[in-house]
């Protein structure tokens, strides 16, 4: 278990982590997900000790990282940062890492073996493709047969099939009962793996709920309707009790899959449509959605801005979005 308490980064001006507060629970797959920069590998570097908070607390099983005796063996991280002595070999790396940690050396054989790297054990890492290397971090993380596993955007620059076996793994760990924390940036990638959600932006939590929540919550459907007998069929859909959302002057909004009841009304009244299409709301802009609601943080520095009309509010949040996507 890890267990933030009003965790807080500064980084001079800027609150790179914001009075977060969440528990990361064993059995399941917790994801970590807020657009780049939002603070996900400030956290993660602070739950290992990495980095010193300003304020607040995190404790691995109860206790701060520099007090666990054999901290390997609570909690194995792959960070982004991916750094080892490239002129050894994979299997030299972990014999180190596991010398210095008190972990005996038939571990690195299995780890190798749990990651696919056993024939290429003795080959140098430097000449390690990205793929490769992820899963040398990984053994790393899992040397110490750890209850505690957190991996920093692990599938970021892998081919499919390294995306789908880091998937698997990490939904074995989980079912082995271990606790499993791992960040993204893409709401794709969470909705594939993630049984919890914890969602940030600008440091500050914005969702901590179950991934089934959130889809519940957050995948809408609705009928788009645009007529040139705006007011008519609004009459008449007022009349039969269907609540309509009018997100622009030319588009209606209907919640519920009502695209058959509406046409059938609209027929009866003679009314005409140029549109009428079922349509369902996307995990991905309901991600955008959360994190345009914290933008007022965006553009002063954890500064509240003054009041900006929320429209044009939401224009710098996918201006913003739009250049995060694209970094990513
Ligand atoms: P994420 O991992 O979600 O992309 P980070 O935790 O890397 O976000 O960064 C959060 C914010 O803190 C960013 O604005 C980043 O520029 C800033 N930041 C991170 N590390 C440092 C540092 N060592 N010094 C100054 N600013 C930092
Ligand atoms: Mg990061």
């Amino acid at each position: 278990m890890i267990e933030l308490e009003g965790l807080t980064k500064r980084y001079g001006e800027k609150v790179a982590v914001n009075n977060l507060s969440f528990t990361v629970r064993p059995g399941i797959i917790t994801g970590f997900l807020g657009p780049n920069g939002a603070g996900k590998s400030t956290t993660m570097r602070m739950v290992l000790g990495l980095d010193r908070p300003t304020a607040g607390d995190v404790r691995i099983d109860g206790k701060h990282y520099d007090q666990l005796k054999d901290p390997l063996t609570y909690i194995g991280a792959l960070l982004e940062a991916k750094a080892w002595h490239g002129g050894r070999s994979a299997y030299n790396h972990l014999l180190c890492l596991a010398q210095s940690n008190g972990i005996p050396s038939r571990r690195v054989h299995e780890v190798l073996d749990t990651v696919g790297l056993t024939a290429v054990a003795k080959k140098k890492t430097k000449g390690f493709s990205l793929g490769m290397g992820q899963r040398l971090g990984i053994a790393a993380a899992l040397l110490g047969d750890p209850r505690i596993l957190m991996f920093d955007e692990p599938v970021n620059g892998l081919d499919p099939e390294g995306i789908h076996w880091i998937r698997n793994l990490m939904k074995t760990l989980a079912s082995q009962g271990r606790t499993v924390f791992v960040s993204s940036h893409l709401m794709s990638e969470m909705a594939l793996t993630a049984d919890h959600l914890v969602v940030i932006g600008q440091g500050r939590l914005l969702a901590d709920t179950s991934m089934a929540d959130f889809i519940a919550e957050n995948s809408r459907s609705y009928v788009r309707i645009r007529t040139p007998q705006r007011e008519r069929l609004l009459d008449m859909l007022h009349g039969e009790g269907i609540t309509v959302v009018e997100p622009g002057a030319e588009v209606l909004e209907v919640d519920g899959d009502k695209a058959e009841a509406v046409g059938e009304l609209a027929a009866r009244h003679q009314v005409v449509l140029h549109e009428l299409s079922p349509q369902r709301a996307s995990l991905e802009e309901a991600f955008m959605q959360l994190t345009a609601e914290s933008v007022e943080y965006h553009a002063h520095d954890g500064q509240p801005a003054g009041p900006v009309p929320q429209q044009q509010q939401q224009q710098q949040q996918q201006q913003q979005w739009g250049s995060d996507w694209r970094k990513g």
